[in-house]
């Protein structure tokens, strides 16, 4: 199921994406999963994606999945 682009997840991802080491700066659009990718180049130092709330609401089991560099879960 495709995630939705709601305040409410957007507001769990701030939680997790707003503090990750990985952010692309600027760290814009946020909630990943459902907006799409991030036009910056990330630096992996870590993924928080898979403890996130939306994560686990939208059963994304993808690992480690960095969506704001491979965009929207499928
Ligand atoms: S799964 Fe990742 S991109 Fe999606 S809402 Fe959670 S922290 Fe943000």
């Amino acid at each position: 199921m495709p995630v939705d682009d709601t305040s409410e997840n957007l507001n769990i991802c701030m939680d997790y994406c707003g503090t990750c080491p990985s952010q692309p700066f600027p760290p814009q659009p946020f909630l990943y999963c459902a907006r799409g990718k991030s036009d910056q180049k990330i630096t992996k130092s870590g993924c928080k994606c898979p403890i996130c709330g939306v994560y686990k609401k939208y059963k994304l089991d993808t690992g480690n999945p960095y969506f704001c560099e491979t965009g929207k879960a499928p």
